[in-house]
């Protein structure tokens, strides 16, 4: 059984999000989403939310779990028994972050990092610019996955 997690602060969880995972899907047999809650930052959506949105989006599909984490990336790919770690590549912008992070993993770990380059339709989509777009109102439909309503 080959599982991957796809950690990420998903806030919120994007259309991009859910390419790579649909994508990743033909990779693993099972990808475990994580929301890691590690971060200092204050999030828009709470993580019940977050939640919600992910599972509405793969409502039916049983390849895809999705749980928050409050650890290292690594530990919890550890705690749920995953030997890979997916990641998602927009611009050369995210390639030294998500490369230095891939090495440390698996240097602690032996975990190996995939990483997918995001479908040029999806490039630009971030969850900063979607938590722009809605402070100031605006409908951000067009960037979340199909099923999904906030
Ligand atoms: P993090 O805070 O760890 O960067 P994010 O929620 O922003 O978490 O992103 C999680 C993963 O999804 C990262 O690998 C990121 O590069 C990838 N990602 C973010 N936006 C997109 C997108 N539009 N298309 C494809 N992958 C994306």
């Amino acid at each position: 059984m080959k599982r991957a997690i796809f950690p990420g602060t998903f806030d919120p969880f994007t259309i991009g999000h859910y390419s790579i995972v649909q994508r990743g899907l033909s990779l693993f047999d099972e990808i475990v989403i994580g929301i890691g809650l590690n971060q200092t930052k204050k999030s828009l959506f709470s993580v019940e939310k977050r939640l919600e949105m992910i599972r509405q989006a793969f409502e039916g599909e049983h390849r895809v779990k999705v749980q928050s984490y409050n650890s290292l990336t690594i530990d919890f790919a550890l705690a749920v028994q995953a030997e890979y770690v997916l990641r998602g590549l927009r611009t050369v912008g995210d390639f030294e972050y998500e490369r230095t992070i891939a090495d440390t993993n698996r240097k602690l770990t032996g975990i190996e990092t995939v990483i997918l380059f995001t479908e040029s339709d999806y490039s630009f989509i971030s969850s900063t610019v979607a938590r722009d777009l809605i402070s100031f109102g605006k409908d951000i439909s067009a960037f979340l996955p199909p099923n999904v309503v906030l």
